[in-house]
C-alpha cells in the first residue's frame, strides 16, 4: 500500500524514528473516527548479523547487506502494508532502485531525510552500546559517502525532511502521502504565473464544498446508493463510492475540516507542502475524493 524510506546519518536517529512513525500510523488507524482499511505497518532493518556495524567499513562486505534489504523490501510491499525501511539508504542509486520497487508493486513512496548533523550523529554514536555503535573511520566513512535525499529527484519524492530536535514531525502529510496523494502523478514543482497562495486556498474551498453540495442533493433522492457521479473534470471519471450506511451532514463536515486542516498545515510547514501552491481544482478534487474514499474504507485501488 506505501513504502517509507528512511535515509540518514549512521546513528543520526532512524530507527529512533522509525519507531515513531509506526505507533503514529497504528494509533491513526486505532482512533475511533477513522474507518479506513487496517493495513498492517512493517519496518524492514538492514541485516548486519554478527559482523555488526563494521559490514559498513568495507564495500565488499556492505554490497550483499544493501542486497539483502532490497530483496526484504521488495519481498514486504504489498496492497494490506505500510513498509517502513530503516537502513542508511545513502545511496542515490539505490533509493532509486527502491523506487522501482515501490512503482512495481503499485505502492505509493516516500522519503523521510532524518537530517540530523554530523557532529551530533558522532555524539549520538558514542552512548550507543559498543556493539550498535559504529567506528570513529566507519562514521567518518559514511559520513563523506552520504548522498543526500533531494526533493529535485523523481525517486526521493515526496521528501520529509526531520530535524532530530523536531518535537512534531509532519506525521500528517506522511500519513497523508502515503494514504491519499496521487500516485505516479508528476506534481508541479513551480506556481503557476499570477496563482497566489490565497487563489489555491480558495479553490480547495471551493472543491471541498462544491463535492458536498452534489453528494447532499444525491443523498436526498437515493439516500444508500453507493455510488456519486461528478462532473469530470476537475472530479475523477470514476466519481465517489460510497458507504453503505447514513452519511450525516456533520460528518462531512467534520472530514472537510479534517482534510483542509491538513492540506493547509502540509501548505504552511513549507517544503514538500509547498508544491501544493501550484495544485488548481482538478488536484484538490481528486485528492479529496481520494481522501473521503480512504476514510470510508471504499477505495478500489486500496481495496
Ligand atoms: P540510527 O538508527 O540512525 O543509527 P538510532 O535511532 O538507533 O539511530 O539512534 C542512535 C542513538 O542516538 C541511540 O542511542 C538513540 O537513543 C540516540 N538518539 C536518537 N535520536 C535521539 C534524539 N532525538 N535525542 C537524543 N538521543 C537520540
Ligand atoms: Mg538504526
Amino acid at each position: 500500500m506505501a513504502f517509507v524510506v528512511l535515509s540518514g546519518c549512521p546513528s543520526s536517529g532512524k530507527t529512533t524514528l522509525a519507531l515513531k512513525l509506526r505507533q503514529d500510523f497504528l494509533a491513526r488507524m486505532a482512533d475511533e473516527s477513522y474507518t479506513g482499511p487496517s493495513w498492517e505497518v512493517v519496518i524492514v532493518e538492514d541485516d548486519i548479523g554478527v559482523l555488526g556495524r563494521t559490514v559498513y567499513s568495507e564495500s565488499r562486505l556492505e554490497k550483499p547487506v544493501r542486497a539483502s534489504l532490497l530483496s526484504e523490501v521488495t519481498r514486504s510491499l504489498s496492497k494490506r502494508t505500510i513498509v517502513i525501511c530503516d537502513g542508511l539508504n545513502y545511496i542515490k542509486g539505490y533509493r532509486y532502485q527502491m523506487n522501482c520497487a515501490a512503482k512495481e508493486a503499485g505502492v505509493r513512496a516516500c522519503t523521510i531525510h532524518v537530517a540530523t548533523p554530523p557532529e551530533k550523529c558522532k555524539e549520538f554514536n558514542r552512548t550507543r552500546a559498543p556493539t550498535e555503535a559504529y567506528t570513529e573511520e566507519t562514521m567518518d566513512a559514511l559520513l563523506m559517502r552520504f548522498e543526500e535525499p533531494s526533493s529535485m529527484a523523481r525517486w526521493d519524492s515526496p521528501l520529509f525532511t526531520v530535524g532530530w530536535d523536531d518535537p512534531s514531525p509532519p506525521f500528517d502529510d506522511i500519513w497523508l502521502a502515503m494514504t491519499s496523494a496521487v500516485k505516479k502523478k508528476a506534481n508541479p514543482s513551480v506556481v503557476p504565473n499570477g496563482q497566489t497562495a490565497t487563489d489555491t486556498i480558495q479553490t480547495l474551498h471551493s472543491a471541498t464544498s462544491t463535492l458536498i453540495s452534489h453528494l447532499l442533493s444525491h443523498l436526498s433522492l437515493s439516500p444508500l446508493s453507493p455510488h456519486l457521479k461528478l462532473p469530470s473534470p476537475p472530479y475523477p471519471p470514476s466519481g465517489l463510492n460510497l458507504p453503505q450506511r447514513t452519511i450525516t451532514l456533520s460528518e462531512l463536515q467534520r472530514l472537510k475540516r479534517q482534510f483542509e486542516g491538513i492540506q493547509m498545515n502540509g501548505f504552511k510547514r513549507g517544503g514538500e507542502g509547498v508544491k501544493r501552491a501550484g495544485w488548481g481544482e482538478k488536484e484538490w478534487a481528486e485528492a479529496w475524493v481520494r481522501f473521503l474514499e480512504v476514510q470510508w474504507g471504499v477505495n478500489e485501488e486500496e481495496g
